[in-house]
């Protein structure tokens, strides 16, 4: 989508700090991190929200955890970690296009604000 954010950094036209990308997935360092690791790990189809996936977006989603489960291991946050989807705006999404973040390095407080 050309007016879309997170598909201009996946598709290199905004630059961004890449920690891994394969066919489906694109992760990249957030800008303002909420931890010591703060990863976004998004999937390069655009979809403004996890409202709009659908059956055949099963096993992209599978693997975002899987890459959030290597990159935990590979940034050393594997103690303890936390992967978020924060969906409209009410739960403070404001980017629209998919996104998890991965956040770690940090105790975290539950429930969560
Ligand atoms: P949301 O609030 O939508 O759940 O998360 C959006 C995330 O994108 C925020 O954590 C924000 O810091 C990050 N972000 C916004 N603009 C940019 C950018 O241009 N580059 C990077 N790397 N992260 C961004
Ligand atoms: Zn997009």
């Amino acid at each position: 989508m050309s007016d879309c954010l997170f598909c201009k950094i996946i598709d290199g036209s905004i630059p961004s700090k890449k920690v891994y990308e394969d066919d489906d997935l694109f992760a990249f360092e957030d800008v303002n991190p909420q931890a010591p690791t703060h990863i976004l790990v998004v999937p390069k189809s655009h979809k403004p929200t996890l409202l709009e996936l659908e059956e055949s977006d099963k096993e992209t989603i599978g693997k975002v955890y899987l890459v959030a489960n290597k990159l935990a291991r590979e940034k050393g946050i594997d103690d303890g970690f936390r992967v978020v989807v924060n969906c409209g705006e009410k739960a403070g999404q404001s980017v629209f296009h998919i996104h998890f973040h991965l956040l770690g390095g940090r105790s975290f407080m539950w429930p969560p604000g």
